[in-house]
C-alpha cells in the first residue's frame, strides 16, 4: 500500500531496526518502545485491521504467533513472560492501519489497564 508507513518499511523504503524476516513476516523495534522490549510483528501482506482478516489469512496470523514465540525465546524472556497486543480501530488505539502484533517484555508489565 502506497501510503502505509509498514508497507514502506517492509519494501525499506524506510529505516527500521530489523529483528527478524521471513517471507511472510518482518519484526521490527518499535520507534516509541512502551518496555524494554517492543517488537512490532507484522504480515508482509498489507491487512488493515482485524475486522479485515479472511479465512485464507489464517496461516499468516498463526505464523506471526509462531515468530512471536521464536523472539521470546531468542530474547530470553520466554519463561519470564511478555506480552502481545494488537490493537483495532479508533478506540482500541490502532495508529498504524496495517495490522501488527506489539511483543512486549523485559520488566513486570503488571495488570492491564483501560
Ligand atoms: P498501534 O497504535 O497502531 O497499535 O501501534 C503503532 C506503533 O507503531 C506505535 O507503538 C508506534 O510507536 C509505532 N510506530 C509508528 N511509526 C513508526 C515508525 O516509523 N517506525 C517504527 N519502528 N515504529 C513506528
Ligand atoms: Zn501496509
Amino acid at each position: 500500500m502506497k501510503d502505509c508507513i509498514f508497507c514502506k518499511i517492509i519494501n525499506k523504503e524506510l529505516p527500521s531496526d530489523i529483528i527478524y524476516e521471513d517471507e511472510k513476516v518482518i519484526a521490527f523495534k518499535d520507534i516509541n518502545p512502551q518496555a524494554p522490549i517492543h517488537i512490532l510483528i507484522c504480515p508482509k501482506k498489507h491487512i488493515e485491521t482485524i475486522n479485515d482478516l479472511k479465512e485464507e489469512d489464517k496461516e499468516i496470523i498463526g505464523h506471526l504467533f509462531l515468530v512471536a514465540k521464536k523472539l521470546a525465546k531468542d530474547l530470553n524472556v520466554d519463561k519470564r513472560g511478555y506480552r502481545i497486543i494488537v490493537n483495532c480501530n479508533k478506540e482500541g488505539g490502532q495508529e498504524i492501519y496495517h495490522i501488527h502484533f506489539h511483543f512486549l517484555a523485559g520488566k513486570p508489565l503488571g495488570k492491564l489497564v483501560c
